[in-house]
């Protein structure tokens, strides 16, 4: 199917009063439904009404995130976070009844148990006594995106918002990392205050929804809320653990031999970003060029990858350029509608353009692979899965670096490789301290500051941020965006991390068997649970001992070696 241009797609603001009376006949045919058959007509029916929400719901986010000072946008972005919760509660109603139907068991054999399971958890986290919560809390995300992007930054002569900036991370002077890193914090150390606000009342919020809902805490609804079917806190700490025990020791010793190679006397943060003492290797060419060796790359790397790629370039489903004015960060997004995904990014010229890019890809491949799966809940899998399909497709794409880099295509994928192994220690950073935060939530701001510290310490003894204040008083955390966010979300990463370091693995000795379970896994869409995806794809759950003990291994294997 070819759509018509994403410029063309529109999907009209839903009327309340409509979309209600649309349930109301769902719910009335559901509860008279004389049979399975007859009952599973009816999800059909609701399914496609689910779609068109769904699809108007990210085009309204999405033409926001593009341009965040367009007041018409803004406002449809309003108008969708205040109608959001009420359209979710009758969709929660809508699943509770289908939890209670008389055929329900017939359902399951139909659609599968994965959706009764994610069902289960969506109906458990929300309840209309949270709707003001719900609508607030989206504001407040919307209030931290909209600051982030309004940042103007001067350096050396020039003007720059904060996705900007990052490219001189990676900039070979370390004079001029060290001012820009200089700027970059001296801007949030400027919103601390602000910062601090808006994460705070956050947290209460969410705190207080976990009450009202009957949680504990909001670390159990959070869970609730990212969908985790098989698995649980515990098992999230003994991953953490052996993080800490096996990938932070590895890390350091990067580091230490980074440090000895780019001949510092000492790692400082604003040298974190270099691996190389000419500098990363970089693409050669911009935006246009980059499109048109992806179109090569994927043409012989196969697999409907060619065919897909083609499709996004001429539906104009890409927008990869940074601009004033447009959020910051990369992600993929979903039209169900009309039966395609949209990729979000931020080009800065740096290596992490073609990294952005092949993740981003491996979410819109899945995504597009998935489109035909019977229920919009299985489009998507939890994000634990998603996560490997952009992650794999990072891996999958290596030996078409050339392409990108040149005769410095072998330094890019050690660096790569070297950067998802010191990822893992900062991924269950981030996560550690949400536990934290969420487990005390009447710490004051000065408390939470230091709570990140301390998980600093734990996972990243290395962290040095020599004069930058703001982030050496521990404020490192006001800059990753899925703190505030998308609580919990952030520990995925590391799950799909290790998964797509196992395809990794086997795609350097077996590779058309790592292809088709890529493509395997790509399919399956969300019909089963993360660990139970896992397996399908022949891959060992990061919760089972071990399966970091391998991954780690070849890696420090294939670091030593060349
Ligand atoms: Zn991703």
């Amino acid at each position: 199917m070819t759509p018509v241009h994403f410029t063309q797609l529109d999907v009209p603001a839903p009327h309340w009063d409509e979309v209600r009376e649309q349930y109301d006949r769902l719910v009335a045919d559901l509860e008279s439904a004389a049979g399975a058959d007859q009952a599973v007509a009816v999800i059909e029916r609701w399914d496609q009404l689910a779609r068109r929400l769904e699809t108007w719901s990210n085009l309204t986010h999405l033409r926001f995130e593009q341009d965040t000072r367009n007041p018409a946008y803004r406002e449809a972005r309003q108008h969708r976070d205040r109608m959001w919760p009420r359209l979710t509660e009758l969709s929660v109603d809508f699943k509770r009844r289908l939890l209670a139907s008389p055929f329900r068991s017939q359902l399951q054999q139909r659609f599968g148990a994965n959706a009764f399971q994610l069902w289960t958890a969506q109906v458990t986290t929300y309840d209309p006594v949270i709707e003001q919560d719900v609508v607030r809390e989206s504001e407040l995300e919307a209030e931290y995106t909209g600051l982030l992007a309004s940042a103007e930054l001067e350096f050396d002569g020039q003007r720059y918002n904060l996705p900007g900036m990052l490219k001189f991370r990676e900039d070979p002077r370390r004079d001029v990392r060290h001012g820009a890193e200089r700027e970059r914090w001296g801007w949030y150390g400027g919103q601390r205050e602000t910062l601090d606000r808006i994460y705070g009342e956050m947290v209460d919020l969410r705190h207080a929804m976990a009450g009202k809902l009957g949680f504990g805490d909001f670390v159990e609804l959070g869970y609730q809320r990212m969908l985790r079917i098989d698995y649980g806190r515990e098992e999230v700490e003994q991953f953490r653990q052996a993080v800490r025990s096996q990938v932070t020791p590895l890390a350091a010793e990067l580091n230490r031999a980074r440090a000895a190679e780019l001949q510092l006397p000492q790692l400082r943060w604003w040298d974190e970003g270099l691996f190389a003492t000419g500098g990363n290797p970089a693409p050669q060419g911009d935006h246009d060029w980059l499109i048109e060796q992806a179109r090569r790359m994927f043409a012989e790397l196969g697999g409907g990858l060619d065919e897909f790629f083609g499709l996004l370039v001429d539906a104009g489903l890409l927008d990869l350029k940074t601009r004033e004015g447009k959020a910051g960060g990369g992600f993929c997004t979903s039209l169900d509608l009309f039966g395609v995904p949209f990729i979000f990014a931020n080009f800065n010229g740096t290596k992490g353009d073609v990294e952005v890019f092949t993740h981003e890809m491996g979410h819109a491949f899945q995504n597009y692979l998935s489109q035909s799966q019977p229920l919009l809940d299985y489009i998507w899998p939890t994000y634990d899965s998603c996560e490997i399909h952009s992650m794999s497709l990072e891996f999958l794409t290596w030996p078409w670096m050339e392409l990108f880099f040149g005769q410095a295509a072998e330094q890019f994928r050690r660096i790569h490789l070297t950067q998802a192994l010191l990822f893992l220690p900062y991924g269950v950073a981030v996560d550690h301290f949400q536990h934290l935060v969420y487990q005390r939530p009447q710490a004051s701001a000065a408390e939470r500051h230091a709570m990140w510290q301390s998980v600093e310490r734990m996972y990243l003894p290395w962290r040095d941020y020599g004069d930058l204040e703001h982030p050496a008083g521990g404020g490192f955390w006001q800059s990753q965006r899925h703190i505030y966010a998308s609580p919990f979300y952030y520990i995925d990463y590391t799950l799909a991390l290790t998964c797509a370091l196992q395809l990794w693995v086997r795609s350097r000795q077996d590779r058309p068997r790592a292809m088709a379970d890529y493509l395997a896994l790509c399919r399956a869409g969300g019909r089963l649970p993360f660990q139970q995806l896992v397996r399908s794809a022949g891959l060992i759950s990061p919760f089972e001992p071990g399966c970091l003990t391998e991954v780690v291994d070849q890696a420090r294997d294939y670091l030593r070696s060349g």
